[in-house]
């Protein structure tokens, strides 16, 4: 966006005034040629920095960014007829994205990540004593570094633009704010808000902002006018900044920071500093809330409490000895090293790499008002902003799904994450029907009817008499090969697997499958769509299972036999969560479906046998005969009533497992049972590799943690082989398999990797 200058001194109009020229407009003509991030701007006495960095889509805090905007302040700020300073951002959507990743990536050692802490620590902390006002003018994100440099600030005005967005997201890297955040931060708004923030690393709008009193004030949009809305905002920001700085160096406005411990209530204050019980009991809260939540496997959010306590019992120099410090140490953890590798592969993840579709999508139409038919719709009109048609077999069937999305969207506006007319004008652009009108203007069908191939075939051989011959067909089956379905089209170079997971508005993960018949042009068309909906996308080959039904097979195999070897559905959930999974593994089959675990069991194991063997699928015929299909059905392992901490194993069920008991071989230690599980798991992945289903170990740790849970801080299961060992790995299995049985098989390509030492990333 060219963003327009109004100011009174411009570089050509500083030009030409010659040798009359102030200093300050001096600066500005010479500095302007040397800068590449930030132009600066005088105007009535305040130097406005405007950071906007040439032919990237967002502003970061790289060392190059960072030189530029604290040499500008400090230049400006130094000329006497300099009155304050603005840090602006010309990026549209973007105040400071946080600081490069690839910067903290280059630090290889713990001394030097320390070091990079110091500089930035340094830095701000001459931003804040320079001795004239500075303001942030926040429009757009404003995280990680980005508000570390906002916080150093004087004062901060944010725009309620839907781009702004405020937060400290380094514990999702397995770090902490580094730059005197976790110093700055408690002292402004107060111990419980700060802790809450960089322990969720959750963002906040301007007008929570605003409440937390991590701004001090909100700039609301203006409607449209000449120009556009967002520039106009801008353009008033800047003014509104301008004042701000002004006011503040003549003494007019005085932020109410009557305090040195910040913007805080009375309460808030007493109850953070004054009392030592009171201000112990919010750090033994904290820590106990993320020892329940992370089970300590996190080191991350225990530094920060332990950093900011740091700084609150022995003073702000100590805690910016400890923050240091314990930057550069968690940057050495594997924790903080796979969670880092997640960020790189989901920002592949969102690119198309088969380009730009020649048809771009507006319409779509989804097949079955289902669960996942809902689902898709309801992604569909909120987040792509496509014209949705959803069809199903009868008028109750679509009503049911039109339910789905209304309750759906009804909580977003009770919780005010949209208004009841967003609601409305979403809803607009979804037509329920139960014929084929409009069919021949979609772009794309999406089916999502019951998981069978019959009625697939059915479906698409009735869809392609409706439809025109642009129209891309992706079916959003579980684990159907995508050219079995393909057999029954007339165009397979127009069919595709676009496999979405439920909650479909909740889970990130899309699995695309392409067959060897689908088109380029077809996978751009399902990957845009993908996008457009915001999901992370992985493209995988075509296969029965594709990746990760196919994964998910062998562990279900596994926690099925662990039943039926008599371990106790709580002991197992337990196990599985002490390793890290989100969910009991025992759960985990309720929450599958016990009838969709039976199918797709019988399934697989026609196509891989022995790998995905190891339990008995009588048993669960069983359980479905009897009704207990799982969480959907209110019993499966465990019955579903009351309250989720005392869950009951269904007895019925547990009489049908012991029918089927199996001798255990060896007894269930922790470890036994998580590396049987967590091994049949990794090991199908890396066939998967082998077989060249997947494209990269990224793809496979993408989809493993998007998709079904690996826990984020092992990376996936190609990082958490390389961490654990390929070869210690491989050695596991085998002495599963003298025991177990073959279903416990070293895939081939983990052998190599054993003997090697080589490793699935550098
Ligand atoms: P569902 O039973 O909730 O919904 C299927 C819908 O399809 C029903 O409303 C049914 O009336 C409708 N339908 C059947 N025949 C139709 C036809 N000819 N035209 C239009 N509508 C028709 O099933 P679901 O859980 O939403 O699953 C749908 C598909 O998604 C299946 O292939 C399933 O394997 C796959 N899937 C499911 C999940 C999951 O967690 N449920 C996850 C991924 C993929």
């Amino acid at each position: 966006m060219a963003y327009r200058l109004f100011s009174s001194l411009r570089i050509p109009l500083t030009l030409s005034r010659g040798p009359n020229l102030s200093y300050a407009s001096r600066c500005i003509a010479t500095e302007a040629r040397a800068r590449k991030h930030v132009q600066v701007d005088v105007k009535d006495g305040i130097a406005v920095v405007r950071v906007n960095s040439p032919g990237e889509k967002v502003n970061v805090l790289s060392e190059e960014t960072g030189n530029e905007i604290f040499g500008a302040f400090k230049e400006f700020l130094d000329m006497p007829e300099i009155k304050g300073a603005v840090l602006i951002s010309t990026k549209p959507g973007c105040f400071i994205a946080g600081a490069d990743i690839k910067m903290l990536q280059a630090a290889q050692t713990e001394e030097e990540m320390s070091k990079v802490s110091r500089n930035g620590q340094e830095s701000l902390w001459e931003v804040e004593k320079c001795g004239k006002p500075i303001v942030a003018a926040i429009n757009g994100v404003c995280v990680g570094g980005g508000l570390e440099v906002a916080l150093a600030c004087h004062y901060r005005i944010a725009t309620t633009h839907k781009s702004t967005n405020m937060g400290q997201p380094e514990v999702m890297l397995g770090l902490l704010p580094a730059a005197g955040g976790t110093q700055r931060l408690p002292r402004l708004i107060g111990l419980p808000d700060a802790l809450d923030l960089m322990l969720t690393g959750r963002n906040v709008k301007a007008q929570k902002a605003k409440r937390l009193g991590l701004v001090d004030r909100v700039v609301h949009l203006l409607g449209p006018g000449i120009s556009s809305p967002e520039q106009r905002t801008m353009e008033y920001l800047e003014e509104v900044a301008v004042q701000a700085a002004k006011d503040l160096a003549s003494g007019a406005l005085s932020p109410k920071r009557d305090r040195s411990w910040g913007k805080m209530s009375d309460w808030k204050y007493k109850l953070t500093t004054d009392t030592s019980f009171l201000y112990n009991y919010i750090f033994g809260q904290a820590k106990k809330k993320v020892m329940k939540q992370t089970l300590g496997k996190y080191p991350a959010p225990l530094k920060i409490i332990e950093v900011t306590k740091t700084g609150m019992q022995k003073g702000q120099s100590a805690g910016y000895e400890a923050e240091c410090k314990a930057f550069g140490e968690l940057k050495m953890t594997s924790e903080s090293q796979s969670l880092i590798g997640l960020f790189f592969a989901q920002t592949e993840c969102k690119k198309n790499k088969f380009g730009k579709p020649k048809n771009p999508v507006k319409n779509v139409a989804v097949l079955g008002a289902g669960l996942m038919g809902a689902g898709i719709a309801e992604v569909g009109i909120q987040k792509a902003g496509h014209d949705v048609i959803l069809k199903d077999t009868s008028s109750n069937a679509v009503g049911r799904g039109i339910d789905q999305i209304s309750k759906n969207f009804a909580k977003r506006v009770k919780k005010r994450q949209m208004t009841g007319f967003e609601r409305d004008q979403l809803m607009s652009h979804l037509t329920p029907q139960i014929d084929y009108r409009g069919f021949d203007k979609v772009d794309m069908v999406i089916e999502a009817v019951f998981e069978d191939l019959s009625v697939k075939h059915k479906v698409l051989k009735e869809i392609e008499q409706h439809i025109s011959d642009n129209c891309v067909f992706a079916s959003n089956t579980s684990a159907l090969p995508i050219a079995k379905i393909a057999e029954a089209s007339l165009r397979p170079e127009k069919v595709i697997g676009m496999h979405y997971f439920s909650p479909v508005d909740k889970m990130p993960l899309l699995e695309i499958i392409t067959t060897d018949k689908t088109s380029n042009d077809t996978a751009a068309a399902a990957v845009s769509v993908g996008l457009q909906q915001g999901k992370t996308v992985i493209v995988v080959k075509d296969g029965p299972g594709f990746y990760t039904t196919r994964v998910l097979s062998p562990l279900m195999a596994e926690i099925v036999r662990l039943l039926q070897e008599g371990l106790n559905p709580k002991e197992l959930d337990k196990m599985s969560r002490q390793f890290g999974f989100p969910v009991g593994f025992a759960t985990l089959a309720d929450e599958v479906g016990i009838d969709v675990a039976a199918h797709v069991a019988e399934d697989l194991s026609k196509a891989f046998g022995t790998r995905v063997a190891g339990s008995d699928v009588g048993l669960l015929k069983e359980m479905v005969a009897k009704g207990f299909t799982g969480r959907k059905a209110g019993k499966g392992i465990f019955i579903y009533s009351g309250q989720k901490s005392s869950r009951e194993v269904n007895s019925d069920a547990a009489d049908i497992l012991k029918r089927f008991a199996i001798a255990p071989k060896k007894p269930h230690t922790t470890e036994d049972v998580q590396m049987r599980l967590v091994s049949r798991f990794v090991n199908e992945a890396v066939m998967c590799l082998q077989e060249e289903i997947l494209r990269s170990p990224t793809d496979g740790d993408i989809g493993a943690v998007f998709g079904l849970g690996f826990p984020p801080f092992l990376g996936g299961p190609f990082r958490f082989l390389d961490i654990y060992g390929a070869g210690k790995l491989a050695d596991k299995i085998q002495e599963y398999q003298a025991t177990y049985g073959d279903h416990f098989q070293v895939a081939p390509m983990l052998l190599d990797y054993a003997k090697s030492g080589h490793k699935f990333y550098n």
